[in-house]
């Protein structure tokens, strides 16, 4: 939070200063630390994907404005991919809005659904952009936690459905979900997701689902888009992104796929943010989402074998880990170290062992709640992974 920016931002935004990944990537720069705080892949995605963009720009595809909604090639592919996958059909002239990445994505849902003073109940920890959207778009956040469980296959962070139901009041405008769920690597169950179903439909609410992680889920866990459950295609608001899944995150590429009446109102709002974005990068996008089922299962074993290498030295070091079921962040309990304070961890961590990590604690309201857990990407090469578990050894004395 820097304090220089206080004078001139708004009350809306008052609490919201520089983002901790800007702070630590600072310092991971200053100090030679490997960073792995901010999640994004040290590796380009591939070779194929990125000639289809050379492409595109060279063809002179996209290089104007393109169509508001998104080139048709893309918001074909996107709901192609939509039914393939999950059975979900989506008529990509009326249902189908690509945005600037998800983060416009969600900018957009919110501010175009939102009256002032409608509250959202989203879990917590939360992305960092959801806060601050909400904030702007003048509605409350209510928080519902999701709490260490320590559970047969090891300890994960779980959603309490009785306070998810004792959350929704009269002023609930919409459910602001993300499975897989960063920072926990939470996938929520099709019983999880059933029960937020039911209460969605039971209280009319909308739903914004936030599931830019869709393909990297591991073991036996399954993605289950809310969309495809009963009662949930009308009043849900799905947001996907190429960013994640095809390792291009500095392309931003992302998409909303919902009824035309949802659409339509988010395209009022995306309008005004960026217009469009990206223009040939949709078309590469477009190649990518037609790939075949290989490279996302390769995908996937690659960063399950990540996850292996850091998960295991990070329990070596000595930190309680709450192995991820997806995405590509393993968050830990600094506890067992003797440690209780996440930030003060985070800023010393450099120091100690030449890493950066991010504290928890800045994706909760209730911070003491998020205090002792710190989130480690494993989205890295191998050998670097190696590397940072070596180092960490360094704390287990
Ligand atoms: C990375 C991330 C985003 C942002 O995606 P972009 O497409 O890069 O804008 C949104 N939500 C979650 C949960 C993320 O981790």
């Amino acid at each position: 939070m820097t304090s220089s920016a206080r004078p001139f931002l708004n009350r809306r935004l008052a609490e919201f200063g520089t983002t901790i990944f800007a702070e630590m990537s600072a310092l991971a720069t200053r100090t030679g630390s490997i960073n792995l705080g901010q999640g994004f892949p040290d590796t380009d995605g591939p070779e194929e994907i990125r000639e289809a963009a050379v492409r595109a720009l060279r063809e002179g595809r996209g290089n104007q404005y393109p169509p508001g909604p998104g080139v048709p090639e893309l918001r074909t592919a996107v709901a192609a991919h939509q039914l393939r996958r999950y059975g979900l059909s989506y008529d990509p002239d009326t249902e189908v809005l690509v945005t600037a990445g998800a983060t416009e994505a969600i900018a957009a849902s919110l501010l175009a659904l939102l009256e002032p003073g409608d509250e959202v109940v989203a879990l917590e920890p939360y992305y960092d952009s959801y806060a601050a959207c909400i904030a702007m778009a003048g509605g409350r956040r209510v928080p519902v936690t999701l709490r260490p469980h320590h559970g047969e296959g090891g300890p994960s962070f779980r959603l309490d459905l009785d306070e998810l139901r004792a959350a929704v009041t009269g002023r609930t405008r919409l459910l602001l979900i993300n499975t897989p769920h960063n920072p926990t690597g939470t996938v929520l169950t099709r019983e999880e997701l059933t029960a937020i179903a039911e209460l969605a439909v039971e209280r009319d609410l909308l739903v914004v689902t936030d599931e830019v992680y869709e393909h990297l889920v591991f073991d036996d866990a399954e993605h289950v888009p809310l969309a495809t459950l009963p009662g949930m295609r009308e009043r849900t608001v799905t947001i996907g992104s190429a960013g994640k899944t095809f390792s291009f995150t500095g392309w931003k590429v992302g998409w909303v796929t919902a009824p035309s009446a949802l659409v339509t109102a988010v395209r009022s709002a995306k309008q005004f943010l960026t217009y469009v974005a990206s223009g040939p990068f949709q078309y590469a996008v477009a190649e990518a989402l037609a790939s075949p089922e290989s490279y996302f299962t390769a995908f996937r074993e690659d960063m399950r074998a990540k996850r292996e290498v850091l998960a295991a030295g990070l329990a070596e070091a000595g930190f309680t880990v709450f192995r991820p079921a997806g995405t590509y962040f393993v968050t830990t309990d600094i506890r067992p170290l003797g440690e209780t304070d996440g930030f003060a961890f985070c800023r010393s961590l450099p120091e100690r062992a030449g890493v950066v990590a991010i504290p928890n604690a800045v994706f909760y309201d209730h911070r003491e709640e998020g205090a002792p857990f710190v989130r480690f990407a494993f989205c890295k090469q191998i050998p670097v992974l190696e590397e940072a578990a070596r180092r960490l050894k360094a704390l287990a004395g």
